[in-house]
């Protein structure tokens, strides 16, 4: 199997914004929500920001002596002047309303740039107006990374922040960092990890308001990945980490997500997937820690057969002791094939029975599960995952949903980044259109957390999109078989156009997937001589 390095992380800066002669008790913030529709952390909130820009380079910031951090500033001000309409620019307090929202059409109508801009109003950046909170690399699980610089930045007096509901952003508000905090501790709302440290290093306060107080400083920049070292453990949502291990995937992605759900007595693994030594003792020492907080392990359940989400399962059980591997039937049968076979552990398959409600750590080794199981975790918050058998991408593909929180673990049906490779006779098209609509079926749906990628905050648009896009490609397919295709490569050269050659061999073999559920739908019948045509 071919594997892809992680993608170069892109220089960026994010502004968070402090209300002017806020609460220092109480500090009010920024907050933005990014739009549902973007690819990338779509319905995530976070702090106004993005990617440098070249005429960053040509800005020109007093009282800053370092070159980067002279770019990174100019990125963090031009930035939040176009997504917030606030200008921090010495020279520019005497300028109306009407007069920055002037200047900012002329910034984005491209009429001026945003050096010119500057020089032509007489306004200049100040480093003492950018104070530098630390520096946050994206995880290598993305194929989006950033190396973000955040800049903790006092709201200049009388202006008003206003967000143009434009494509990248929803809605932006002042809000209590401590409240923010805490509706992301009711599960209400996703932010990344720097996000979630900067709201909860401003909800304990600092001293005083006068000038940005270097206590404050410095609790951000204790943070352990606040320079560059990227987050292991991503709590999109409390309870619930997401652990991704470096695994010899399908590119783009290169790594595949573990879960770690917990509560305060129990811990639940889901698909150790690494078959790699330093990613599995890092995985272990994970563990280990919420273990040793007094927790037990539950155990660690397999959401399918692939070896990307199965090749750590041995090493794991021999690291952390033997919990019992919970998995659907078609998954526990094939196991002791697929995972890595080691002299030492091979994980036996016992007492293959479903219950309809299992209690977790009262069954030996290996559980069987199958569809509307419960697993129960004791303990705070008590977690109640709902077993889905969602056949499609593997024939023993388990989903979970918590209908407390809305949270779906959605394992390869659905991923964060990349596509779904349905590959029969394991992957099977209908079946897979049908898990796909059990799952946009669920209600109070907030977040799918994936095999691959960062979380999924709109859910249900994924979804539609994901269902929409095999519904195009079955309808090109039968085009093409009507238009004379008549088999899988033939059809994959008129209708995967979009797809480079290389992934060719993997397009055939959904194409067949397609194929296979025309037939059965009686739109196309297959010869002898495995030749597809169209039936009239
Ligand atoms: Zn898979």
């Amino acid at each position: 199997m071919q594997t892809s390095t992680a993608a170069t992380p892109k220089d960026a800066a994010a502004v968070i914004l402090l209300k002017h002669n806020t609460r220092p008790d109480d500090p009010e913030v920024f907050l933005v929500k990014r739009s549902h529709k973007l690819a990338f952390l779509g319905g995530f909130h976070a702090f106004p920001g993005g990617q440098f820009d070249a005429v960053d380079t040509e800005v020109e910031v007093k009282n800053c002596d370092d070159a980067e951090t002279c770019i990174a500033i100019s990125c963090a001000a031009r930035e939040l002047f176009e997504e917030t309409q606030i200008l921090v620019a010495r020279g520019g307090e005497a300028l109306t309303q009407g007069q920055r929202l002037s200047l900012l059409d002329d910034l984005q109508t491209g009429r001026m740039s945003w050096p010119a801009l500057l020089k032509h109003y007489e306004l200049h950046l100040d480093a003492n107006d950018f104070v530098f909170v630390g520096r946050w690399v994206t995880p290598p699980f993305s194929a989006r990374r950033f190396d973000t610089w955040f800049f903790l930045v006092k709201c200049p007096a009388k202006q008003r922040a206003f967000i143009s509901g434009d494509a990248e952003l929803e809605s932006g508000d002042w809000v209590s960092a401590k409240a923010a905090y805490d509706r992301w501790q009711r599960s209400e709302i996703l932010a990344v990890p720097p996000v979630l440290h900067g709201l909860k290093t401003l909800a304990a306060g600092f001293r005083n308001d006068a000038e940005i107080d270097q206590e404050l400083v410095a609790r951000f920049l204790a943070g352990p990945n606040a320079h560059r070292e990227p987050v292991r453990r991503i709590e999109f949502r409390p309870n619930y980490i997401c652990f991704p291990v470096r695994t010899p995937t399908k590119p783009p992605a290169t790594h595949t997500n573990c879960y770690l759900i917990y509560t305060s007595r129990e811990l639940l693994v889901i698909d150790p997937g690494s078959p790699y030594e330093d990613e599995q003792e890092a995985l272990a020492a994970a563990v280990a820690q919420l273990l040793a907080e007094g927790r037990k392990l539950s155990g660690i359940l397999l959401t399918h057969i692939h070896p990307d989400h199965v090749g750590g399962v041995n090493a794991l059980r021999a690291r952390v002791g033997n919990a019992n591997v919970l998995a659907h039937r078609l998954t526990a049968e094939a196991l002791p094939d697929m995972a890595e076979a080691r002299p030492s552990g091979r994980v036996a398959i016992e007492s293959p029975q479903a219950k309809p409600s299992l209690t977790l750590g009262l069954l030996p080794h290996t559980v069987c599960l199958a569809d509307e199981d419960t697993i129960e975790l004791d303990g705070e918050p008590r977690i109640a995952l709902r077993v889905m058998h969602t056949p499609g991408h593997a024939r023993g593909h388990l989903c979970l949903y918590e209908a407390r929180t809305g949270t779906l673990i959605s394992g390869d049906n659905i991923v964060g980044l990349g596509s779904v490779l349905i590959d029969p006779p394991e992957g099977n098209m209908r079946d897979y259109l049908n898990s796909l609509a059990r799952m946009r079926a669920l209600p109070n749906l907030s977040v799918i957390f994936g095999g691959h990628g960062p979380a999924i905050a709109n859910p249900y648009a994924k979804l539609d999109e994901y269902v929409a896009h095999r519904l195009d490609r079955e309808q090109k397919i039968l085009q093409a078989v009507r238009d004379g295709a008549a088999t899988p490569k033939g059809i994959v050269t008129v209708v995967y156009t979009d797809v480079s050659p290389k992934a060719h061999a993997m397009a055939e073999r959904a194409v067949l997937a397609h194929l296979e559920k025309l037939v059965e739908d009686g739109l196309v019948r297959e010869t002898s001589d495995s030749l597809f045509l169209p039936n009239n």
